[in-house]
């Protein structure tokens, strides 16, 4: 179990990045959502021992996170957003150098720990290949080899599918579905369907706070009935605006909007149907809310 306690996190400036951030994680994969500039990366820092907190407490299997780093380091495998390769090397000549690099202890040879990998990660077939000519999807599945070596506990992997095409996320699923089996996954995207596709839990966090967390299917059914579709035109999205929570407008062909509108079905609007809900209207519904609790005025204490 990965404990996270009342994490406070302030940058010079002061940039408060996170607020008191405080999150449970079973094994499994568990998906970290939020919009840029929410404070993903900075918790995942902190998670991966690489950014000391201002306050709070993390603990992995009991053990402390952030008194003690380097005796959770042999445990935890990091794919950071930003992965440094060194193009003109082959990708086993790379994983080996990273290996060596982390100190991943091979037993049976590093040689034969690095074909493990690739295989793994299915780059066996490109191993002699040079980093440079590989796919962005590639590099990430050679980032995820780095990341798995030495059977971590637990692995974080930061905005792992953005950029990469649907095949490629495809593969890439499978392969942190995999992984999931038997460790902590952590994932941190603002990509809503690498969550829906992959993690029975999840957290949204948002301004350096955690707004919701728990199962994705039990968010979903919470909603049951009170997600509503229609396809409406520009001014008529604009009206709805005024009196419906509107929490999507997707525009369709260029002038028309698929809109949902969360509420009860009581209100639903002309023209619409009730849809099944998904974690994208959990997502929409959370960040609407969050919005709408901020702008609320103070109440003034006379
Ligand atoms: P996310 O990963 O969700 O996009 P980040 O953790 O990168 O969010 O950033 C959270 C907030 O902290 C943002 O306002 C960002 O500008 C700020 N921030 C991140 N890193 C630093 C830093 N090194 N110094 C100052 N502010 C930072």
């Amino acid at each position: 179990m990965l404990r996270i306690n009342d994490l406070v996190k302030i940058y010079p400036g002061p940039v408060a990045a996170l607020k008191g951030v405080s999150l449970e994680i079973p094994e499994g994969l568990f998906g970290l959502l939020g919009p840029n500039g929410a404070g993903k990366s900075t918790l995942m820092n902190i998670l991966a021992g690489l950014l000391e907190p201002t306050g709070g407490s993390v603990t992995l299997d009991g053990a402390d996170i952030v008194k003690d780093p380097r005796a959770v380091w042999s445990r935890l495998g990091y794919l950071p957003q930003d992965f440094g390769f060194y193009p003109s090397l082959s990708g086993a000549q790379m994983l080996d150098f990273l290996l060596r690099l982390k100190g991943v202890d091979a037993p049976q040879g590093r040689k034969r720990l690095v074909d493990e990998l690739l295989e793994r990660v299915n780059l066996a077939d490109a191993a002699k290949r040079k980093v440079r000519t590989y796919s962005g999807g590639m590099r990430q599945r050679l980032g995820i080899a780095q990341a798995i070596a030495g059977n971590p506990r637990l692995v974080i992997v930061d905005e792992p599918t953005a950029g990469l095409d649907p095949e490629e996320r495809q593969r890439f699923y499978r392969i942190l579905a995999e992984l999931g089996r038997d460790r902590i996954v952590l994932l941190s995207t603002h990509i809503v369907e690498d969550i829906a596709t992959l993690c029975p839990r999840f957290a949204v966090i948002r301004g350096g706070r955690c707004v919701t967390s728990g199962g994705t299917a039990e968010a979903r059914q919470r909603l049951d009935g009170r997600v509503h579709e229609g396809i409406v035109s520009l001014d008529a999205l604009d009206r709805l605006r005024a009196s419906h929570r509107v929490t999507q407008a997707v525009l369709v062909e260029g002038s028309m909007f698929r809109t949902r509108v969360q509420g009860d079905a009581s209100d639903r609007p002309d023209g619409f149907t009730t849809v099944p809900p998904t974690l994208e209207d959990v997502y929409f519904g959370v960040m609407d809310e969050s919005r709408a609790q901020r702008s609320t005025p103070p109440i003034a204490v006379a």
